[in-house]
């Protein structure tokens, strides 16, 4: 087969719309004032971003004050849980968070129990459903926050957030939830989430990369990350990316527009890819949940007697991209925390790859990849001993 180049990692990050570039040129090259200058250059940057704010304030529902710009997802994580426990740490000690985080958020955590803050985890099912009836037992008087992601980056889990709002708020803890992976592809209204605060970020929704935001509801308290100048009401110094910013608002406004229809679509290729490939390659396991609870990019399989590097690999040599586990955890090769939370066993847990579908993918790529994968998986079998042992025999 011909060498091709089809990208099925838009989990990872996605490709940068052309609209949206077309709108950030001006503030690179012309408008290239510094946000907090006073002379017309700066203003005119002002202008950009107070719209910029303004846009993404009015998609997810909130005032354009409760939205701070951060240099993207990490960052927003790192804020939102050091800057509120930092806040608060003479009245609350204890936060619940989900065990399926991203890194940005476990690792935070874990510093912040060397901090002497109590962490506590959620239980999550074999779909990664967070089990809110156990969340009930957990949360406490002294609970300062509840946090969960609105959608799994890996299995693609569409969590219950405003039910485990409702649960924190029962004991006055806040609402957290990192919506990078939901943002522009699930509806994202902090109001009806009942959240108080959310973390964004660009390059997920064919932004620019390196650029992101947290919203905090007003009133809440929340402590700097980052030092500086008076940028974003003196709450994060540092130099506003001003065409970051502005290229972030404009992918998010045509994320938001499109919406429905790139939903519809790229559903689509997901159930024809899940189908396709469940037809015809054997031993595997879909992780996640099936249907509307799910992400309609994505599409994570774990394969039985083969490693999913190897996987990876025979994808990548037929011009094929897509992750094996979270591609912050790949590269070490510890399998993914998250589908080990799910409750699969490690060598499942490490034979499992992530396909993720953008906009541009088509139909007969999708029929592409099921090929190649196909092959791939037979032809790595083949050469496993563990398989002519075992499940040559287990289905004879
Ligand atoms: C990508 C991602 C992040 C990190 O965002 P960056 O902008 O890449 O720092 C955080 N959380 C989730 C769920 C993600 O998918």
């Amino acid at each position: 087969m011909e060498k091709r180049n089809i990208y099925m990692d838009h989990a990872a990050t996605t490709p940068l719309d052309k609209r949206v570039l077309d709108k950030m040129i001006p503030y690179m090259t012309e408008i290239y004032g510094n946000a907090n200058s006073q002379h017309f250059f700066g203003r005119d940057a002002v202008k950009g971003v107070d719209e910029a704010r303004d846009t993404i304030a009015k998609i997810i529902n909130a005032k354009p004050n409760e939205i701070y710009f951060t240099s993207g997802g990490t960052e927003a994580d790192n804020w939102a849980l050091r800057g509120i426990a930092h806040a608060y740490k003479d009245s609350k000690k204890h936060i619940i968070i989900s065990p399926i985080e991203h890194a940005a958020m476990l690792s935070t955590a874990k510093d912040l129990a060397k901090e002497g803050f109590e962490i506590e985890y959620m239980k999550v099912d074999s779909e990664g459903f967070i089990d809110l009836e156990h969340l009930k037992t957990q949360v406490r008087d002294d609970t300062l926050l509840v946090a969960c992601m609105l959608a799994n980056n890996e299995v693609g889990t569409i969590e219950p957030i405003k039910e485990m709002a409702e649960i924190a708020h029962s004991k006055k803890a806040f609402a957290f939830t990192d919506a990078v992976q939901a943002c522009g592809v699930l509806k994202t209204d902090v109001k009806e989430l009942g959240v108080d605060l959310m973390s964004m970020s660009s390059h997920k929704i064919y932004g620019p990369k390196g650029v992101g935001a947290l919203y905090v509801r007003n009133g809440i308290k929340i402590s700097n990350l980052i030092f500086g100048g008076h940028q974003e009401r003196t709450k994060r110094g540092g130099t506003t990316n001003v065409a970051g910013v502005i290229g972030f608002a404009e992918a998010f406004r045509i994320a938001e527009s499109e919406r429905e229809q790139n939903y519809k679509y790229v559903a689509g290729l997901r159930d024809r890819f899940i189908e396709k490939v469940e037809k015809s390659v054997p031993y595997i396991k879909l992780n996640g949940p099936r249907g509307e609870k799910r992400l309609p990019a994505n599409a994570d399989f774990s394969f039985e007697y083969i490693e999913g590097e190897s996987i990876l690999f025979s994808l990548d040599l037929a011009g094929i991209a897509v992750s094996s586990g979270s591609a912050c955890s790949s590269g070490s090769l510890e399998p993914s925390h998250v589908l080990l939370a799910l409750g699969l066993k490690e060598e499942l847990a490490h034979g499992s790859i992530r396909f993720s579908f953008g906009k541009h993918n088509t139909i007969e790529e999708i029929d592409y990849a099921v090929e190649v994968l196909k092959n791939g998986v037979e032809r790595l079998r083949a050469m496993s001993p563990l398989f002519k042992i075992e499940g040559e025999n287990k289905y004879v």
